[in-house]
């Protein structure tokens, strides 16, 4: 499953009650999902677990993104798809992180 075929699919499963919840409700769930990764890997959970809580961060980055509109995909390709943002290279050579 590619990135846009998973935001779709959250679309689908979720957008009925995402859409009532709002950005803001949202993008509350996410920062909770991260800080459970965070718990995660400080925790030195195993594998099983850490993979969960990459699997709900970034189900419920799709969720925020399709609240506000936004194609992750393009996003994405657009941002980095041609390389490094700051020095445009495809193995990065600078100090900048976007
Ligand atoms: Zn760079």
């Amino acid at each position: 499953m590619d990135l846009g075929e998973f935001q779709q699919l959250i679309e689908k499963m979720y957008s009925h009650k995402d859409r009532q919840r709002g950005a803001a409700g949202t993008f509350v769930w996410l920062v909770e999902e991260v800080g459970e990764l965070a718990a995660a890997i400080g925790q030195g959970a195993d594998d099983a677990r850490k993979r969960e809580e990459f699997a709900d961060v970034l189900a419920w980055l799709a969720t925020l993104a399709n609240v506000e509109g936004v194609d992750l995909s393009e996003a994405v390709e657009a941002k980095y798809g041609r390389g490094c943002p700051g020095c445009g290279k495809m193995v990065c050579q600078c100090d900048a992180k976007p």
